[in-house]
């Protein structure tokens, strides 16, 4: 990766799979409301964590965060009647659920206080949870909203979503910086480059898992990284023994 010269005042992140690591939140989250439905309905809970998963990766190609909607979906595929306060619990449970088993990437605190120390202004740019409110609560649980100097919630602070620019807008105004003065950091080329790169910000991917091949991801990304410390070396900030 050639590292050319970088200068930019601020560096922004996604973050879930970007900063916290959700892969377990995810699962149990799941598991958990499918444990519920399956002691209320008694069927069985695999074919519930099946429907799940479909349900969650069809509701997130469209664009829908809120799991009020994704539960009634469940609910009439399930062929149950899940009334409000069911799909109530059931949304509680799944949150619940998801913050516990949520952590930062080791990588994550190093790398926003090495950032901090070498003078950028820092940000998250994400998408909602699906109802106001509920995301920024779950970054504060977290303990990470302390980092940052902007927050926004696509969707909660923005009409559109990312992809769209308007969130990466948004931040770069309430920040004072101009898109080629900060950089994005993302873990999906579909949502986190175009947006990023419309407002005029240098896009990285991170790719922890070593799945992605720079010559076949679409839109490209200016860097591709493997871990958050690349970020470090691209922007040439060496400061204390963080690392
Ligand atoms: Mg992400």
């Amino acid at each position: 990766m050639n590292y050319r010269n970088v200068k930019v005042k601020a560096v922004l992140f996604d973050y879930d799979d970007t900063l916290m690591d959700v892969n377990d939140a995810r699962e149990y989250a799941r598991e958990s409301v499918a444990v519920r439905i399956s002691e209320m309905y008694g069927i069985d809970k695999a074919i519930i964590m099946s429907t799940l998963k479909d349900t969650e990766a069809h509701m997130e190609s469209l664009g829908i965060f809120n799991r009020k909607t994704w539960f009634r979906r469940i609910g009439d595929l399930l062929k149950i009647d899940l009334r409000n306060e069911i799909i109530n619990e059931l949304v509680r449970i799944y949150w619940d659920s998801w913050s516990l088993k949520s952590r930062a990437y080791p990588d994550a605190l190093p790398v926003l206080t090495s950032l901090r120390m070498c003078g950028y202004r820092l940000g998250i740019v994400t998408n909602t949870d699906g109802e106001a409110g509920l995301k920024l609560a779950r970054i504060r649980r977290d303990g990470m909203a302390k980092f940052f100097d902007v927050i926004i919630v696509a969707g909660d602070d923005t009409d559109r979503v990312k992809p769209s620019p308007e969130p990466f807008l948004k931040a770069l105004s309430v920040l004072h910086v101009l898109g080629n003065e900060a950089m994005y950091v993302g873990d999906r080329p579909s949502t986190d480059i175009p947006g990023a790169r419309a407002a005029g910000m240098y896009t990285v991917l991170i790719d922890r898992g070593n799945l992605m091949r720079l010559d076949l991801i679409e839109p490209k990304p200016d860097f591709l990284i493997k871990t958050l410390y690349d970020i470090l070396s691209i922007l040439k900030c060496h400061v204390g023994n963080a690392y």
